[in-house]
């Protein structure tokens, strides 16, 4: 299925089918996604390799297979200094929940997530949201088409559910 466009809908709950829903796509917005260009979780692709339109899917990733174990030492308190911008403190980039994206020393890009806010620090989380996490799976298979000799030359889906070129 490598170099195919597959649209799909699904259901990502903690654990197994009773889990906590964290993710869901709905209707009008299936997933679409080129396979086997590394967008996706290895096992994800794993999983649904060979199913054809119309199957059905439902499987589980463990943490290690998924986003890794949940690391403690992700979590870091911040000076509020380094939010402030002409005198003002950024207020908006410190809602619990906002999603960051802050240089190190060496210029490197880090994702991060806010936890709380404090009097003089906010504690951010850089573990992926979903560290730590069994995902469970299960879903459709819409769609499977095969890629345009330009998506494959790019990397990615072209259209509905994908980027416009
Ligand atoms: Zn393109």
């Amino acid at each position: 299925m490598k170099g195919t466009v597959v649209t799909l809908s699904y259901c990502l709950r903690e654990n197994d089918e009773h889990g906590t829903l964290l993710q869901e796509t709905d209707t009008n917005n299936p997933f679409v996604f080129l396979f086997g260009f590394g967008h996706l979780l290895p096992d994800f692709e794993g999983n649904i390799q060979g199913l054809s339109v119309g199957d059905k899917f439902s499987f589980t990733i463990t943490a290690e297979r998924a986003f890794g174990l949940y690391d403690p030492e992700g979590l870091i308190d911040l000076p509020l200094e380094i939010f402030m911008d002409q005198g003002q403190l950024m207020e908006h980039l410190l809602e619990p929940g906002q999603t960051l994206h802050l240089r190190d020393e060496e210029g490197e890009i880090h994702r991060c997530t806010v936890k709380k806010r404090g009097l003089s620090s906010v504690q951010v989380d850089f573990n992926h949201p979903l560290a730590g996490k069994n995902l469970h799976f299960s879903g459709e298979i819409l769609d499977v088409r095969y890629a345009s000799p330009e998506e494959l030359d790019h990397g990615h889906v072209h259209g509905p559910g994908g980027v416009a070129y």
